[in-house]
């Protein structure tokens, strides 16, 4: 058994409730933390601190879990930086580029597809992102989806089905017949790669009818459920998502009242995705309301090629607090605990005796650097399962 200790931490964010200050980060200061086996086995003050094979001087910097981004579309070919630059020209997004991906995820090599995901896996890590969940949504045929799934099922074990992304246009004037595919030899060859599916709920792509057929038959196979909701404009998707136990809904852009006490009364999570927001220069979710009522709120990228193309967790973490007022407390739990609660996972978002050893050291004495030094490469080195991670 190797140890690790990483000593001397001038600030520790655990997310653990009732663990020092700073509700609800649980910081503790001037500590050490031991890593055994990929896990954390020990924090306590640095002068208690046990031996090991290995130390890590954090030398007074700020120690964070690593970031959970637990929502990201990596698997896909081309890019859409025009359609980026004609949006800020003034053309509105409607999402109907996701069709011009498909055609060119079609197009690609299962080799080109995993040197894509492979390049945004690495791309993140390198900015604290240590657990991260990928859809499938670009093929959107069987052959095509099942083997976006078996890539990402390479980097990950949170893999999304989302053949329910948009009707493609060869069914474009047959919708039922595209569901009812989506239900039946798409899931079937989708399922063994797949832990969770999604469908994207909203005008001009799935109807709630549709959307409540396609995630019944997802779970009826075991897959735990995720929506894309309410981006666009209000709609039945954050409603459907609680209805049907979705472990979160995301965007929540555009929430009614009823929504938002649906989310307030349920174990559901509201994904916040402010990437999409600045991509698209869109209104941002209310985090605050959502805050207020008590609803379980995280931060993820949504990182795609379409409409929101960062793996940057800062990022979000910079535009959340600037833009969606939450405090910079509020912000680093989401991209944290929050996405580790939207991804129903307890081994990771914290750092306490027993989780997976995946956390990051700032260039910062604290996590609110992350917030006030907006676009700097603040993260000086990440562990990921106890393993140091090479900077490029
Ligand atoms: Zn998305």
């Amino acid at each position: 058994m190797s140890s690790l200790l990483v000593d001397d931490i001038g600030e520790l964010v655990t997310n653990s409730a009732g663990e020092g200050a700073g509700e609800p980060l649980g910081i503790r200061r001037d500590v050490a933390l031991l890593v055994e086996d990929g896990r954390v086995t020990w924090i306590g003050p640095a002068r208690d601190a046990p031996a090991a094979d290995r130390r890590i001087d954090a030398q007074g910097a700020a120690v964070l879990p690593g970031f959970v981004d637990s929502h990201a579309h990596l698997v896909f070919a081309g890019d859409r930086a025009a359609e980026f630059a004609a949006r800020m020209a003034g053309e509105p997004y409607t999402g109907g580029g996701i069709r011009t991906t498909v055609g060119a995820t079609r197009a690609a090599s299962d080799d080109e597809l995993r040197a894509t995901v492979r390049r945004l896996r690495a791309e993140a890590m390198r900015q604290g992102t240590t657990a991260i969940e990928i859809k499938s949504g670009y093929g959107l045929t069987v052959a095509d989806e099942a083997r976006s799934l078996r890539i990402a099922a390479e980097f990950t074990d949170d893999t999304t089905f989302l053949g329910a992304h948009v009707v493609p246009a060869e069914y474009a004037d047959r919708p039922d017949d595209y569901v009812g595919m989506v239900c039946g030899p798409m899931l079937a060859a989708a399922a063994p790669y797949a832990r969770w599916i999604d469908v994207f709920c909203e005008r001009g792509a799935f109807d709630v009818d549709h959307a409540r057929a396609i995630l019944a038959c997802g779970q009826a196979v075991g897959l735990g459920v995720r929506v894309h909701a309410n981006q666009l404009g209000p709609g039945p998707g954050v409603r459907l998502g609680v209805e049907l136990g979705a472990a979160s809904v995301d965007h929540c852009t555009h929430l009614t009242d009823a929504d938002v006490d649906a989310l307030a009364g349920s174990p559901t999570v509201a994904t916040l995705l402010p990437g999409a927001e600045f991509s698209t220069r869109s209104p941002y979710p209310d985090a605050r309301r959502l805050l207020d009522a008590g609803v379980t709120v995280a931060l993820a990228t949504d990182c795609n090629p379409g409409s929101s193309y960062t793996s940057s967790m800062p990022f979000c973490i910079a535009l959340a607090v600037r833009e969606m007022r939450m405090t910079p407390a509020e912000a680093v739990w989401a991209a944290t605990a929050g996405g580790a609660a939207a991804l129903r996972r307890d081994d990771v978002g914290r750092l306490r005796p027993g989780a997976r050893a995946d956390l990051m050291i700032l260039d910062a004495p604290s996590h609110l650097h992350l917030a006030y030094r907006p676009g700097v490469p603040l993260i000086r080195q990440v562990l990921h399962n106890g393993v140091p991670q090479c900077r490029p």
